[in-house]
């Protein structure tokens, strides 16, 4: 993160704005990943579940998920779900929309479904692939999205692939080695990202790392950023992972973050897990970018944290106050559709 972007996410908090938005543009997935924190019922704090919402299509969406934009004006924005390429069409309008506004993108998904190769002309759109391990373990998980399927949708394009990491991975040595060496030959990953399954506070998963797995996993990504170049996890990003935040409101991530899921009006809270994520064992590589960012120290013992903290409660503060004084500004009307002529 170059200083600038840290000066510029500052200001937003400052103003009360998440300079980082996270939107389930669909509850929709042809998949059923055994894991996935998206479909488990604690995902929306109980009381509903993501297949429940309404969720929107269309132009309706496009408007709509525009509308939420240029409302919350976010430095950065992720489309996740359910898996967002069930919207392709969508995807499509919305793309060059957000890029005009001089916003970065990314896009999570499966890659069940073709990602265009034009899509790499987009110079603030990061599209990330999720990959559960190799071929034989990845294939049993996460059907019809096989390594087959995904090395044909994404030929010709530009992606960054996101691994998370389970306890079956970390059990296995050389594992990580393995799936470096396959994916970092091929021309269509620009890097690759790893994180640690994260569970809900007292869940069972299988999933789940122990300690020692933990601690394992950790060593190898040091020696492994170092033979594969590819593997874009800086040192100071490990650290985080040995020493995870200790609860949501000590999190940058989720607190410089708004997660809106599919019927684009319930947050998701804490953070993107929902629930009541067990931050101690947290493994996911987007909170620990921005804890890293956080440690980076200002002046003498201040650190990006302190003010990334302190001006997010300021800023909170100072929006309900305007919002209470002068009415909450018309929130989630989609925007005239003349905005989706060519
Ligand atoms: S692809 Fe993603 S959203 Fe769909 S079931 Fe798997 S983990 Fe969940
Ligand atoms: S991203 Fe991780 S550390 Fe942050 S609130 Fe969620 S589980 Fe906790």
């Amino acid at each position: 993160m170059k200083t600038s972007e840290v000066l510029q996410a500052w200001a937003r908090i400052l103003a009360g704005r998440a300079p980082s938005l996270s939107i389930e543009i669909t509850k929709e997935c042809p998949l059923r990943c055994p894991g996935c924190y998206a479909f488990d019922a604690a995902h929306l704090g109980g009381e509903t579940e993501l297949r429940q919402l309404s969720d929107y299509k269309g132009e309706e969406l496009v408007g709509r998920v525009l509308a939420l934009i240029d409302e919350e004006k976010p430095l950065h924005v992720s489309l996740v779900g359910g898996d967002p390429l069930v919207r392709y069409r969508e995807l499509e309008r919305l793309l060059p929309q957000i890029e005009s506004r001089g916003i970065y993108t990314q896009v999570v998904t499966s890659a069940f479904r073709t990602i265009p190769a034009a899509w790499k002309e987009y110079h603030k759109l990061n599209v990330v692939v999720s990959i559960d391990g190799l071929q034989p373990e990845h294939d049993a998980r996460r059907k019809p999205a096989t390594y087959e399927r995904i090395l044909k949708s994404i030929e010709g394009a530009r992606i960054t692939i996101h691994c998370t990491i389970t306890s079956q991975i970390a059990e296995r040595p050389g594992y990580l080695d393995e799936f470096l060496g396959f994916w970092s030959g091929r021309p269509e990953i620009e890097r690759v990202w790893f994180s640690m399954f994260t569970p809900q506070r007292g869940a069972t998963d299988v999933e789940i790392l122990n300690p020692a797995q933990r601690a394992s996993v950790i060593a190898d990504l040091r020696q492994l950023r170092v033979k594969y170049p590819i593997l874009e996890m800086p040192e100071a990003l490990i650290r985080e992972l040995e020493a995870p935040p200790s609860s949501p409101e000590e999190c940058i991530f989720a607190r410089t973050t708004k997660t809106i899921s599919a019927d684009l009006t319930t947050p998701v809270t804490p953070c993107q897990f929902g629930g009541d994520p067990d931050c101690s064992q947290c493994g996911c590589v987007a909170s620990m970018v921005l804890a890293a960012v956080g440690h980076h120290r200002v002046v003498g013992g201040l650190t990006a944290g302190h003010l990334f903290l302190a001006s997010d409660r300021l800023g909170k503060a100072w929006r309900g106050a305007r919002d209470g004084w002068f009415g909450k500004p018309a929130a989630n009307l989609p925007p005239p559709f003349k905005i989706l002529q060519p």
